[in-house]
């Protein structure tokens, strides 16, 4: 892979140590060694080191500190103490969605806490003024949030547009649904989108009224919010550059030195690909296409580009959705939801968004191409529909290594994971719907499948090599708590979802780590510290594998670096 230099300044790492050395060849000499502190490496063979030597972006020894200094530490080297904080590889992010970080980063966090600040409307408010003065957002400018959720506010009372009124008269705001499909409006955002009491609601959209009247209160969904959210306009080539640096460095902030960007439309890869052409790109960053542009991509961007890093961006693979979301009840089983539908239909077991005759086409394009398949799917029905398409698709050679990624699968059976031990399938779970969402999972489907969600014990058992996700924006960008997740499986409501299927820290690491550059066919360059790989480093400020299980999620990232190069330090 090309290493581009990069274009921020980097910061120098930790505190440099006596200058001593010990003359090694020049060749020899490293850039930067890290010490003095634990060095988790996630290599079996050597799961420990004293210390690291980095030079020209590759990590050149991994051992004792005496050793390395004799041999790497000469005139020029830079030796980082870790001061006990513990060294490991950067987290590589087996499925987010990438390019909306572009604009959340010039948003308001309204997620409720332990993801936000977010704990009532008063906050949300607050926070809003916050974000206009000290930007000095002037007059007219939209002001937007994201991450707000009714559900969470104070007895599930919602925003609307009359906490907004008093302190934002001037400028629209838009307070975006953490679902992405709603926002709530203030009065000047209504008349700038032309939302009133005469606007009719479109047919699968929600426009919330006052009581008794027909005037909008400021909730606003769906159909009613999709053509407003896709008439905001777009940034110009300033913003690009600099709506991607933003972006950025949140995922770099939480450790993380490869993104994923899930479910990709010819607009934004068009974006992602001119600012990394501007080198506006930090971090490495790997997209999706999705089904509906995948053709259109594929005619402007040959075959043989894919799965190759261009200016820090790669096209990983094509992405389809088979169904929705448990907790919407819109994902797709066999078996009906205990709750009935979301509109109240007894007897519902959800839908699948494909037929599976387009389920199996796309699949057998991808396979004939040679290119990586990511398939999204909840339920188990709609599980079902990706197995028959992967046996349609790869009949002759169903366990030939394509890297398909199964992206959720939490609610998988156990026969379906042997299948996919069998067809060499990668499960990306999501265990931090055990907190979120545990609870409703225990009404929704029944205590014995909501246990089996997300079965990372089970599928490690079997051979696999899972990987762990946040599906950011959906959740917040915090691999700390993707890894508590999946080690202790607490609900919000306190109950342990599925004893038996909790994981180790080092189990929960691999799966942030060196199963997601598998994940990426980048094992060999990433994943782990070992001679040869990139230096892509985080420093946290306590060892994960040797806290005390319920604290790994108050760890805080301390520094983040990229082929040798801190891109985040905390202040
Ligand atoms: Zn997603």
């Amino acid at each position: 892979m090309p290493i581009k230099p990069i274009l921020i300044l980097a910061v120098t790492a930790g505190v440099a140590l006596a200058t001593g050395c010990s003359n090694p060849k020049p060749e020899m000499a490293a850039d930067t060694i890290y010490t003095g502190g634990d060095i988790v490496t996630v290599n079996d063979a050597k799961p420990s080191a004293e210390a690291i030597a980095v030079r020209d972006g590759k990590i050149v020894a991994v051992g004792a500190r005496a050793g390395i200094e004799k041999t790497h530490k000469g005139k020029a080297t830079t030796v980082v103490d870790l001061a006990g904080k513990t060294l490991l590889p950067g987290f590589i992010d087996p499925h987010s969605h990438y390019f909306s970080s572009l604009t959340v980063a010039n948003q308001v966090n309204a997620y409720a806490p332990p993801a936000g600040p977010a704990k009532d409307i008063a906050t949300i408010v607050s926070e809003l003024k916050k974000f206009r003065d000290e930007r000095s957002i002037p007059k007219g400018e939209l002001i937007q949030a994201y991450g707000y959720d009714e559900n969470a506010m104070p007895n599930s009372i919602g925003l609307t547009r009359d906490d907004l009124d008093a302190d934002f008269p001037d400028n629209p705001v838009m307070v975006n649904h953490v679902s992405m499909h709603g926002a709530v409006f203030n009065s000047a955002a209504m008349e700038k989108y032309g939302i009133s009491a005469a606007t009719k609601t479109p047919p699968g959209g929600v426009i919330l009224r006052r009581p008794g009247s027909q005037e909008p209160l400021g909730l606003v969904m769906e159909s009613a919010y999709m053509p407003i959210a896709a008439s905001l306009p777009p940034p110009n080539a300033q913003q690009e550059i600099e709506w991607t640096r933003a972006g950025q460095m949140l995922y770099a902030a939480a450790g993380i030195t490869t993104a994923h960007e899930g479910a990709t439309v010819k607009p934004s890869l068009e974006a992602m690909q001119r600012a990394a052409a501007a080198g506006a790109n930090i971090i490495d960053v790997i997209a999706f296409p999705f089904i509906y542009d995948f053709d259109k991509i594929l005619a402007d961007n040959p075959v043989e580009t894919w799965g190759k890093y261009n200016n820090r961006l790669k096209l990983g693979g094509g992405k389809i959705t088979i169904d929705g979301s448990p907790q919407g009840r819109t994902a797709f089983f066999t078996t009906p939801y205990l709750t009935g539908g979301p509109g109240g239909q007894e007897n519902w077991k959800g839908e699948p968004g494909f037929t599976q005759d387009e389920i199996n086409a796309f699949a057998k394009k991808l396979y004939d191409l040679g290119i990586p398949l990511n398939m999204h799917a909840n339920g188990d029905a709609a599980i079902d529909m990706l197995l028959r398409a992967h046996e349609y698709a790869a009949a002759g050679s169903l366990d030939k290594d394509r890297r398909t990624t199964i992206i959720h699968s939490q609610f998988v059976r156990a026969d379906q994971l042997d299948k996919y031990a069998d067809y060499k399938l990668i499960p990306s779970f999501y265990t931090e719907h055990t907190y979120y969402f545990g609870d409703t999972h225990v009404l929704n489907r029944g205590r014995e499948q909501a246990y089996f969600l997300s079965p990372m014990r089970a599928a490690i058992d079997k051979g696999i090599r899972p990987t762990n996700h946040t599906d950011f924006v959906v959740a917040p960008l915090d691999q700390m708590f993707v890894m508590w997740t999946a080690v202790n499986r607490l609900s919000r409501g306190g109950e342990v979802i599925g004893p038996d299927q909790r994981i180790t820290a080092l189990e929960a690491l691999k799966a942030i780590t060196i199963n997601a550059a598998y994940q990426y066919r980048e094992e060999a360059s990433k994943g782990t510290l070992e001679v040869g790989k990139l230096a892509d480093l985080v420093i946290l400020d306590k060892n994960p594998l040797t806290v005390d299980p319920m604290a790994i999620k108050d760890i805080k990232v301390v520094e983040t670096i990229k082929e040798g190069k801190t891109i985040y330090k905390a202040r």
